[in-house]
């Protein structure tokens, strides 16, 4: 348990910008206390298994900087996921009615043309995220859930939205438009929006402080590898390129999406295989990537499987490899210079021998692996040799601090 005076003596340390960092997904409640302005972490935790089992079961962690507390609740809806973490802080600590709050901030992943910058919740706000659900039906709902359910246990504060897609919308036109129809594009919407920007934006910041350069000054390539995965160039702090598409489901191999993919597949498999749209889109989103490759969604037991030797699983590596080097390759052709390559997210922060695999193949830039730094890299770690043309970083993410420090901008307007 937090003792009270520990607790007094962090909220007046960091009481100028505290804020509640939410991240709603399908099943799960994410959150973050922490102050907005140097990152410091007062508690987290997370409601997951929401709704299933018939509401029957879910599992909660609260974790503050001294006590981790796990509980199994029931909980049917997103509702009953924002009064168990309420009751976690009430409970274990902090007391959000005295850590001087100055907003929630909630991750929305698609925030379409519209949203270029974080925003004050208000109906209109919840009318556009709603109308964006078609771009987004798997997580626009969820966070909008999420959303509504801070809201009525937090009526007094004031509701920002960060959205996902927002560090991308510097990408020129040459990287965002597909080549398809003038109505596709006019009235549809259909482009390259991107994701994962709040760790994009924070990897990039970190990495041109880490080559104790100018962010103006440099030329990035940033590898967000997760469940999710996805690739950044970014030349001054802007995001000019990036791999995933419309939807999370574009660009690399992940845990069940399969990255690029001809789009004649849909066509083909609904003729041969009387696959309908709606099976399709299913099997998109939970059945392709690592999953579809070799059977496991986890890196870890993808690598488990190598090395049991199973070709399955070594197949589904070197594509993996295969896409980072290639797009590694293609965004240092468009940035015409490449400072630095920043490899972040669970596998990008975990898996050495992967990375080794993608920069030993990336020698052509004149990239130089130390393989000892490499291997033993625990936080923020330089992977590369001093000798080495390009340089590799590890770079763990941050996406609440980011998502916190950006919604600054609009609550101390
Ligand atoms: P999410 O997109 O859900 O936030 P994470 O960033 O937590 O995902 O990354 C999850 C992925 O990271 C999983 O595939 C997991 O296997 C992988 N991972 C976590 N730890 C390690 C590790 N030590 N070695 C290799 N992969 C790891």
């Amino acid at each position: 348990m937090d003792s009270a005076g520990g607790l007094v003596s962090d909220l007046t340390q960091h009481a100028g910008d505290p804020v509640l960092v939410v991240n709603a997904g399908s099943s799960s409640l994410k959150y973050e206390l922490l102050a907005a302005g140097d990152g410091t972490r007062m508690a987290r935790g997370a409601v997951e298994r929401i709704g299933e089992d018939g509401g029957a079961q879910a599992e909660a962690w609260h974790e503050t900087s001294r006590s981790r507390h796990e509980t199994s609740d029931a909980c049917a809806d997103h509702h009953a996921a924002m009064d168990i973490a309420l009751r976690a802080f009430a409970t274990h600590g902090p007391r959000l009615e005295q850590a001087g709050l100055v907003g929630v901030v909630h991750r929305v992943v698609h925030g379409g043309d519209r949203f270029v910058d974080p925003v004050v919740i208000d109906p209109d706000v919840l009318a556009a995220i709603e109308a964006l659900v078609p771009l987004a039906p798997l997580h626009n709902p969820a966070n909008l859930d999420g959303i509504r359910a801070a809201q009525a246990a937090l009526p007094d504060l004031t509701h920002v939205a960060v959205f996902d897609t927002a560090f991308h919308h510097t990408l020129p036109a040459a990287a965002s438009t597909f080549a398809v129809p003038r109505p596709w594009r006019q009235q549809w919407g259909v482009r390259r929006y991107g994701f994962h920007g709040p760790s994009h934006a924070y990897v990039a910041r970190r990495t041109a402080a880490l080559l104790g350069r100018d962010p103006a000054d440099c030329k990035l390539v940033v590898l967000h590898l997760g469940n999710g995965a996805s690739a950044c160039a970014v030349d001054g702090g802007r995001s000019v390129d990036t791999s995933m598409g419309l939807s999370p489901l574009d660009g690399l191999v992940m845990g069940t999406r399969p990255g690029w993919l001809d789009p004649a597949v849909a066509g083909h498999l609904a003729r041969l295989a009387g696959m309908s749209i709606d099976e399709f889109d299913h099997a998109l989103a939970h059945d392709c990537g690592l999953q579809g490759l070799c059977g496991h969604n986890d890196f870890r037991a993808v690598m488990d499987a190598c090395r049991d030797g199973d070709p399955d699983a070594d197949l589904a590596v070197e594509i993996v490899v295969h896409r980072l080097v290639g797009v590694t390759g293609a965004y240092a052709a468009t940035l015409g210079r490449l400072d630095a390559i920043a490899f972040t997210a669970g596998i990008g922060e975990h898996a050495a021998d992967l990375r080794a695999a993608v920069l030993d193949r990336l020698g052509i830039f004149g990239v130089e692996l130390d393989v000892a730094a490499n291997a033993a890299a625990s936080g923020e770690t330089r992977i590369t040799t001093t000798k080495s043309a390009v340089a590799a970083y590890v770079v763990p993410t941050n996406e609440a601090w980011e998502m916190a420090r950006s919604a600054l901008t609009v609550l101390t307007r």
